[in-house]
């Protein structure tokens, strides 16, 4: 290809990617990578929403489930919307609940596509049918127990005249069978497997929004599973399953998954924070839910920045004290909008707050010259005053409304302490209203604080609703964080010995153990 042709016509690509069963760590390496060069992306209902943060921002997004006014589109006109996106030139993701070619119409979008000319790629997706029975602790498979299954869509009602599946045939051909879409039409299906010369006595499940938050599980014999739905108000998206795997569940479910399994764990710190600990928490099975309950406004004032610039580069500082991760990439901000760079805090010595504040700096290749032991105003007060920041000049980038334990500290010992205010940490616009039902509806198990603004803002975001969070496990970062958490009225369970993500999370493990052993 020449290397003066323009993007365009022709050059338009549209990636189908399973996003797997609802969890968004669910995702394969190859969905994430297309998620995230995408200029339009068009998702439904069942596609994990959370994976639409991975786009870049600036992407249009579509959701194909209520795109046109209140209503879904059809079929035909996602097919034309992602044919006329193609050719507009645009690298286009079809994001699709669990793999797009099971029960998800990708094959249908992808001939739709190959047939107007534009390059079409299907990443796999992690199915349900799999993928969600293995969250509710049962194998499709097990040696000895079920050595093959079907899927098999419910949609299509048994009593129907020209019915599509042969039920009474499949009713013994396999020994797993695994139902989508099957909910609205549990008890023509179990009739027709009885029928069909299943055992009444066969152990059957219903997995409801398997890898979700929501996730619930309701179990009976192939006789009773259809009322039991009823009496559990199972709605979809459910899995059925039938089978002797189904036994398994008992022994495979929450036992030997660690002791967070399974546990709804709000975090509150900002989006672009959230994901190390929802990690964190998700490999130790844990399902996390996201409130970011601050955002970071920017809000330095020019003309302070440009004095803090003029001292830094005339080596009037001795310290330079960076306080949270924010303080380092809203600093580094402005300096790029400056021309400036990591350079001109060489005359200075670096003192970050936290493990995370030096893994920033050491991301922009400084290391810090001092990180105190306890990630505290206290006690980076005390760290700065042991190794002689006394007397000295010392520039401050922090939040606006910050405790004044250091600067008071330093000032009093001597220094002189430029505070530079970079940014206000406030609670979010918009909240999203996934996690605030999930909090009403009192399903949150532990609520996670990684500093006092995310306590604030979280009380002023929920309202009277914060009394929904009185009855889960509190766990605090830090002390400065428990007291911000005390002063709202919260009794900490939890305060890490270390303040750190990795601390957090090892204190939690502690303290649910200790809970369920009491
Ligand atoms: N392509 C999807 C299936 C789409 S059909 C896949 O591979 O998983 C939609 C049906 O899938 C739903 O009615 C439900 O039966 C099932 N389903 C999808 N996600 C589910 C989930 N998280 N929990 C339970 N069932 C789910």
């Amino acid at each position: 290809m020449s290397t003066t042709a323009k993007a365009g016509a022709g050059d338009g690509h549209v990636w189908l990617v399973g996003g797997g069963p609802g969890d968004p760590g669910y995702i394969t390496v190859a969905g994430l990578a297309a998620l995230r060069r995408a200029d339009v992306v068009l998702y439904d209902r069942l596609s994990p929403p959370e994976l639409l943060d991975e786009c870049p921002p600036e992407a249009v997004r579509i959701d194909v489930g209520k795109a046109v006014g209140r209503q879904a589109m059809t079929q035909d006109q996602i097919n034309a919307a992602l044919v006329e996106h193609g050719r507009a030139g645009k690298r286009v993701v079809r994001l699709k609940g669990g793999d797009p070619f099971v029960f998800g119409r990708g094959g249908e979008e992808a001939e739709a596509l190959i047939e107007a000319g534009i390059a079409v790629t299907e990443i796999p997706g992690i199915t349900s049918a799999i993928g969600g029975l293995a969250a509710a602790g049962i194998p499709i498979t097990h040696r000895g127990i079920a050595a093959s299954f079907a899927v098999v869509t419910g949609h299509e009602a048994p009593t129907r005249s020209e019915q599509a599946t042969d039920w009474q045939h499949l009713a013994t051909a396999v020994d797993t069978l695994v139902v989508l879409m099957g909910v609205g039409n549990l008890d023509a299906i179990a009739a027709a497997l009885i029928e069909g010369g299943r055992a009444r006595s066969t152990p059957c499940a219903l997995v409801h929004a398997a890898t979700t938050p929501q996730q619930r599980v309701v179990a009976a014999t192939l006789e009773h599973i259809a009322q039991a739905a009823r009496d559990e108000g199972v709605e979809a998206p459910a899995l059925f399953v039938v089978g002797e795997v189904v036994r398994l569940r008992s022994r495979l479910a929450a036992a030997g998954r660690g002791t967070l399994a399974g546990k709804r764990v709000l975090i509150t710190r900002t989006r672009q924070q959230a994901s190390s600990l929802a990690e964190a928490l998700r490999s130790e099975s844990a399902l996390p839910v996201l409130l970011p309950a601050i955002e970071i406004l920017r809000r330095a004032d020019p003309s302070a920045v440009d004095a803090a610039v003029q001292a830094l580069r005339s080596g009037a500082y001795g310290w330079v004290v960076f306080t949270s991760e924010n303080a380092v990439e809203v600093t580094f901000e402005l300096l790029r909008d400056r021309d400036a760079d990591a350079r001109l805090f060489a005359g200075a010595r670096l003192c970050a707050i936290g493990p995370a504040t030096a893994d920033a700096l050491l991301a922009r290749g400084l290391r810090a010259d001092l990180v105190p032991a306890e990630a505290t105003g206290e006690g980076a007060l005390a760290a700065l005053l042991a190794a002689g920041a006394g007397g000295t000049q010392v520039l401050l980038p922090r939040a606006e409304g910050a405790r004044m334990v250091l600067p008071d500290g330093l000032r009093a010992a001597g220094s002189t302490v430029d505070e530079l205010t970079l940014y206000l940490a406030a609670p979010p616009a918009s909240p999203p209203e996934g996690a605030l039902d999930r909090i009403r509806r009192g399903e949150i198990d532990i609520v996670t604080f990684t500093s006092s603004s995310t306590v604030r803002n979280l009380v002023a975001v929920l309202g009277r609703d914060i009394e929904a969070l009185r009855g889960a496990l509190i766990a605090c970062i830090g002390p400065s964080t428990a007291d911000a958490a005390r002063e709202a009225g919260f009794v900490p369970d939890v305060v890490a010995a270390e303040y750190t993500i990795a601390g957090l999370v090892a204190a939690l493990r502690a303290a649910v153990n200790m809970r369920e052993q009491a």
